[in-house]
């Protein structure tokens, strides 16, 4: 079968097994990168109803050309992009956040800029009324992150995670999806080029974090079929690991859904 075809199959599967509904309002977070991009591509080609919402965080000349592939995807695929200016919104730069941020706290980039992300797609879903955030997050990455947790000895970490967020139902949070949670990433690469989608191929300059560089390096000696074991040995194993519908409460400084008193981003703001 064609590499496209294939692909396309398989996220078709993977939506139908989620149950996506063509009615919701899907925001898809898109970075400028291949997977975002490719996400979108196919989400609207399926004709699910789809906008746009990047996140500008003033890495320089990276967050401009990534800003510039995203307006142009949003004018090819004609639908509605949202830019969050992270300067305009919290007065700098990811850049400066984060060094503020590791002045008093030893944490990797990719964490704190993950954190700060979530936050900011679900309080802007909620504000633009999107049933589902999309991300991009691909096979490579869930495999990574798995074994991550794993070796970290928090396999829990995990047991939330899968092409839709598991055991959280509160009406302040806006569940995310993953279309391409069972594609790898050479397959997403290699579709995007085909198609010609606009995409910045670099990775973030800021992406240092050299404990997933380092897993990275063992999973890309994988085959497709070994990552997709790992995927696949852990929806089995979350079944049992799983610790039941998550208790949600209302973090005390910015009112977004969290799990304890105060959440992940205002705990690394404070
Ligand atoms: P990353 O954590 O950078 O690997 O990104 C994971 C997913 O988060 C991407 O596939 C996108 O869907 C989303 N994402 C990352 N960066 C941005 C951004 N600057 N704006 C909007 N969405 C983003
Ligand atoms: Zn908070």
């Amino acid at each position: 079968m064609e590499i496209s075809t294939e692909l396309e199959d398989n996220v078709r599967q993977t939506l139908k097994k989620i149950n996506l509904n063509k009615k919701e309002k899907i925001l898809v977070a898109l970075s400028g990168g291949k997977d975002s991009t490719t996400t979108a591509h196919l989400l609207k080609k399926f004709g699910y109803t789809i906008e746009g919402f990047h996140i500008d965080l003033k890495i320089g000349d990276y967050s401009e050309r990534c800003l510039r592939a995203v307006e142009r995807l949003c004018k090819d695929l004609k639908v509605e992009l949202h830019v969050y200016d992270i300067k305009n919104e919290t007065g700098s730069g990811m850049c400066y956040l984060r060094s503020a941020i590791q002045s008093n706290k030893k944490l990797k980039n990719c964490a704190i800029c993950g954190v700060i992300k979530k936050w900011v797609f679900n309080k802007e879903a909620r504000r633009l009324n999107a049933d589902k955030i999309a991300t991009g997050h691909n096979l490579d990455d869930e495999a990574q992150t798995f074994l991550m947790n794993i070796s970290k000895g928090s396999p829990k970490l995990s047991a939330n995670t899968g092409p839709v967020t598991k055991n959280v139902s509160d009406k302040k949070f806006i569940p995310r999806i993953k279309p391409l949670y069972y594609i790898a990433e050479e397959g997403i690469k290699k579709y995007s080029k085909n198609k010609k989608l606009p995409v910045v191929y670099d990775k973030c300059p800021c992406a240092l974090d050299s404990y997933r560089i380092q897993v990275r390096k063992f999973t890309d000696t994988l085959s497709k079929n070994e990552k997709l074991n790992i995927i696949k040995n852990f929806e089995k194993l979350s079944k049992k690991i799983n610790r039941g519908s998550i208790n949600i409460c209302y973090c005390e400084t910015c009112g977004e859904p969290a799990r304890k008193k105060i959440c992940k981003r205002c705990e690394l703001m404070k």
